[in-house]
């Protein structure tokens, strides 16, 4: 390295008037200025194909951004669609669920009905009161679905649902009891004597003490006398079984029905008789022709009945027409 400390003279000769110039240069001098053009010349080489070459990289990012903001744009928009689809759907639920709700009032309602129509004592009525409040607390009025965010929509539907299918498993047994509980009221209904056991209308004369037509000396008159017609028919005035069907002095052509619970009828002074002991018959069914056999002044029906096999007055079993049931 000791020529770098070595000093080189530079001499230039411009033309033959001018004199001679000398300069005197070191010799690391002469060798740094080329080296840092070189470096300079490579460095913006560098830098130039740099350069280039992310210029090439960027252009490809801005197309992928492109491509990915159009791709989201798109799915961004299918979204938005499926959203408003699903707000569409769940505001229809919401609707159904209320309209569910609505309707499990009117079941709760009618069998409320259904119970006091058979008397008996309503204890599923936490259902129905069950059910108002849960729509009453829904507040439909109150709070419009346009009112309600999706979130508080998706929840408060989720809940009547689930409420509703509670109420309808609590709902179910208690429809069972009541439709068992109707089944029974309706067989009692069968088995109370309720209608008139004739077609006609006309007490020739009541239950009670009277004077006998016969003998003129008072008497208990046992049953309840319908005048009519010979062949008129009787009917069965509840559901039983035939106990007795015989000819007898002084009851003439006679028929018992057994209703079940102590309670029985009895039908004197027939023209005919149309069943026999053992025979079941339905509230309403023919079971013999009006008429004036055994003691009797003419063609009359004499209607008793009995409770624990005591006449009593067959005056309050006389409710309904037999075609009022039909
Ligand atoms: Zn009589």
């Amino acid at each position: 390295m000791k020529w770098m400390s070595k000093r080189f003279t530079l001499v230039f000769i411009p033309d033959a008037s001018q004199s001679v110039r000398r300069y005197s240069v070191s010799a690391s001098l002469l060798v740094l200025i080329p080296a840092f053009f070189i470096l300079m010349t490579v460095c913006a080489a560098l830098f130039i194909y740099l350069y280039t070459d992310n210029q090439d990289a960027i252009g490809r990012l801005a197309g992928h951004i492109t491509a990915s903001q159009e791709q989201h744009a798109e799915e961004l928009s299918t979204k938005n669609n499926q959203i408003a689809a699903l707000e569409s759907d769940l505001a229809v639920l919401a609707e159904q669920a209320r309209e569910i709700q609505n309707k499990m009032n009117d079941i709760a309602e009618l069998e409320a009905q259904l119970k006091d129509i058979a008397g008996i004592e309503s204890s599923e009525v936490q259902i129905s009161s069950a059910l108002t409040m849960e729509s009453g607390g829904q507040g439909g009025e109150e709070f419009p679905l346009s009112k309600l965010d999706d979130e508080q929509l998706a929840e408060q539907t989720m809940q009547n649902f689930s409420a509703l299918a509670q109420l309808m498993e609590e709902l179910k047994p208690s429809l069972e009891s009541t439709m068992e509980a109707m089944l029974q009221y309706q067989h009692i209904q069968d088995i109370t004597p309720s209608i008139w056991p004739a077609d006609s209308r006309k007490i020739t004369s009541t239950f009670g003490i009277r004077r006998d037509p016969f003998t003129r000396r008072t008497s208990l008159h046992s049953g309840l006398d319908l005048g009519g017609s010979r062949g008129d028919p009787i009917y069965a005035a509840a559901d039983g079984v035939i106990t007795l069907s015989e000819n007898t002095y002084p009851q003439g052509n006679n028929i018992i029905i057994d209703h079940g619970r102590g309670i029985k009828t009895r039908y004197l002074h027939l023209n005919k008789r149309l069943v026999e002991v053992g025979d079941t018959v339905t509230k309403g069914q023919q079971i013999g022709e009006l008429g004036n056999t055994g003691r009797s002044t003419g063609p009359h029906l004499h209607y008793e009945v009995f409770v624990n096999d005591t006449n009593v007055n067959p005056m309050p079993y006389l409710k309904e027409d037999r075609e009022e049931r039909e």
